[in-house]
């Protein structure tokens, strides 16, 4: 087996393995990525598209901004509706903080052309990562590579950026780990179509019919979701039926406003799920990202929590390895999950507030609370603080 020493060996080359890589470099610590699929596929992955001031923040002051001054576009807040009724929530008036449209895909480039220039070590393609001796100060992650070589890194700390079905959580010894899960009785249609937004900010909508989201990619590329009863198949939502659904719930029609359709380029199915591990290290493994914790979209803050979890753990690995301080490390695990279940919260009531449940004493509640959200600036600020991203450190 092919062995080699880096400082940190990171599993996972999403976003949070990647701007892990990026900020650990330019503290001057070493790192080995390792990722089970290909770079197209990873930066091809359709996902996330919001950016919370603290994300943009960071990206910014690590140097990875250039493209997202240029091509993102920075929304003051976003509009709530329910029939009938449609109300502007300005996220910098009542906070002063914004939000930027900007997608995953978009960030994953920017991040791997960063890493690329920088000469940054990455096997793609790998099978069988496996993780050893995290109790000790050299564990490692064994894997087999693209061309079939079984690898050994050895490293001073493992940063398990994994996502959902990766290795590292489950590394984490049963008796040690508590974890939190809920299981939504609902998923969003998913639909990416060729047609500039009808729409100058995202529109989230309440309806009897079901939630309804009017987001955006770019000027000419809308992003559109449906919410469906779980496991609905795409074949039963041919395009006619998904522009008329999104007429219907979005309000076609309402006080002028129309809504354009046009060619969908890409439709999914995705399963609504919150789910918390604690803690978020244990030994030498670090988790960050999708690794540690999962969010329903509907509070967008999937793509910001794992910025958020390396924006820690960058500073914190960075005075372990080279100073030997180990307070920042010792203190990862609490701080992050602090903002984790801040973010879990309140996500989980965008998405109370926003979906049918088929209760009738839940419908009353959501449109109390919408009335409330809208209409009183206390409610409104609740809101915009906390989709505007609260600071990293919170
Ligand atoms: C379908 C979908 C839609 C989403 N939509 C939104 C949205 O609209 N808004 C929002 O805010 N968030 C959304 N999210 C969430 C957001 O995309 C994630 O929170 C974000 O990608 C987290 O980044 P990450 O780096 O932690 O994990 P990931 O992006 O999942 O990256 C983890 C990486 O680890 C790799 N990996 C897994 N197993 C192994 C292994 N054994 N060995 C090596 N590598 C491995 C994976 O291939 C992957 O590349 C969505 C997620 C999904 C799945």
């Amino acid at each position: 087996m092919e062995e080699v020493r880096t400082q940190v060996a990171i599993i996972g080359a999403g976003p949070a393995g990647m701007l892990l890589s990026h900020l650990l470099a330019a503290d001057g610590v070493e790192t080995v990525v390792v990722e089970s699929r290909s770079e197209e596929y990873v930066a091809g992955r359709i996902r996330a598209g919001i950016l919370e001031q603290s994300t943009v923040d960071l990206l910014r002051a690590s140097g990875l901004g250039e493209r997202l001054e240029l091509e993102g576009d920075r929304h003051r807040g976003i509009y709530l509706q329910w029939p009938g009724q449609r109300h502007h929530l300005d996220f910098v008036d009542l906070t002063g903080r914004s939000v930027w449209v900007y997608g995953q895909t978009e960030v994953q480039k920017d991040l791997v052309a960063a890493r690329t220039a920088a000469g940054q070590q990455v096997h793609y393609e790998i099978e069988s990562t496996a993780l050893h001796d995290l109790e000790t100060d050299s564990p490692s992650v064994t894997f087999i590579d693209a061309a079939g070589a079984e690898r050994r890194i050895v490293a001073d700390a493992i940063a398990g950026c994994d996502g959902s079905f990766g290795p590292s959580r489950v590394a984490v010894p049963e008796d040690v780990r508590s974890t939190w899960e809920k299981v939504y009785p609902y998923s969003w249609l998913g639909v990416l179509a060729d047609v500039a937004p009808s729409t100058d900010e995202l529109i989230y909508a309440w309806h009897p019919d079901g939630f309804a989201l009017h987001s955006m990619r770019s000027e000419s590329v809308s992003r559109l979701y449906l919410q469906v009863p779980n496991d609905t198949p795409v074949s039963e939502w041919p395009d006619d039926r998904i522009w008329e659904a999104l007429a219907t719930r979005l309000g076609h029609g309402q006080d002028g406003w129309t809504m354009t359709p046009g060619p969908i380029t890409e439709k999914s199915v995705l399963p609504m799920h919150s789910f918390v591990q604690s803690p978020m290290r244990h030994g030498r493994l670090f988790l960050a990202g999708d690794a540690a914790h999962i969010v329903p979209p509907t509070g967008a803050k999937g793509l910001n929590l794992a910025v958020a979890d390396v924006g820690l753990l960058a500073p914190a690995l960075a005075e372990l390895l080279l100073k030997g301080d180990a307070r920042l490390a010792d203190a990862y695990s609490d701080t992050a999950l602090r903002r984790v279940w801040r973010c879990t919260h309140f996500s989980w009531w965008m998405t109370t507030m926003l979906h049918q449940s088929g209760d009738p004493f839940e419908r009353e509640l959501q449109l109390s609370q919408l009335r409330w959200v809208t209409s009183s600036e206390a409610g409104a600020t609740g809101l915009a603080e906390n989709y505007a991203g609260l600071p990293i450190g919170f």
